[in-house]
């Protein structure tokens, strides 16, 4: 079961990733871990994309693609795998295409978390912390007792200017709209499955369970 998993910031991608691959027996495949393995491996392309990284340039595509059919060759992908966070455009989902199409293999599913808009601006920003001890509260899923007071010591409870409404909604609109080519990529190519990300935690992943089990 190869798989791919998308969602916006805020739309619980992490958690599913988890459970999928605890559930489902596939090693997680994030490009961070990806990266950093062969960095520490110092294979080839991982020196290759070190010496980039280290001149403050961004990583050629070739090189990151590289990177991941190393990966993907790997014994313990031979049943399946989760991609998390690559690929970023398309023409590196072209790239994956024909690299999976070498080893014989192809996307089986790319699995979109979907969370309406105003609702992960709602969870994006709901954060506020107290000045005087430090302790994080969040109006959705963990609101102090009075609203904007710290319950254990009263201080008044700020935002950071990064969990501020214009700037996550700004963030926010760049994911989008970086993301919506690949989704219109993944739709023509029949793989995509669009999941309803406006539920629990284990209501998102009984739909994605149920999905991949067929
Ligand atoms: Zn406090």
């Amino acid at each position: 079961m190869n798989i791919i998993l998308m969602g916006l910031p805020g739309a619980g991608k992490g958690t599913q990733a988890e459970r999928i691959v605890k559930e489902f027996n596939i090693p997680h495949i994030s490009t961070g871990d990806m990266f950093r393995a062969a960095v520490k491996d110092e294979t080839p392309l991982g020196l290759e994309a070190k010496s980039y990284m280290d001149k403050g340039l961004l990583v050629p595509d070739e090189v990151v693609i590289g990177i991941v059919r190393d990966r993907l060759a790997k014994d313990d992908c031979a049943k399946g795998f989760l991609l998390d966070g690559f690929p970023r455009t398309v023409p590196q989902a072209e790239a994956l295409t024909a690299t999976l199409h070498e080893l014989g293999r192809e996307i089986d599913y790319v699995l979109n978390v979907d969370v309406p808009r105003d609702l992960l601006i709602g969870r994006l920003t709901g954060r506020w912390i107290c000045p005087v001890c430090g302790s994080s509260y969040h109006t959705l899923f963990n609101p102090p007792k009075a609203e904007g007071v710290c319950d254990k010591d009263g201080g008044k409870l700020y935002q950071r200017d990064d969990d501020k409404t214009e700037v996550v909604a700004q963030r926010l609109d760049v994911n989008i709209a970086q993301t919506q080519p690949l989704i219109e990529y993944y739709s023509g190519h029949g793989v995509l499955r669009t999941i309803d990300g406006n539920q629990d935690i284990d209501g998102v992943f009984a739909d994605i369970a149920s999905l991949l089990r067929g």
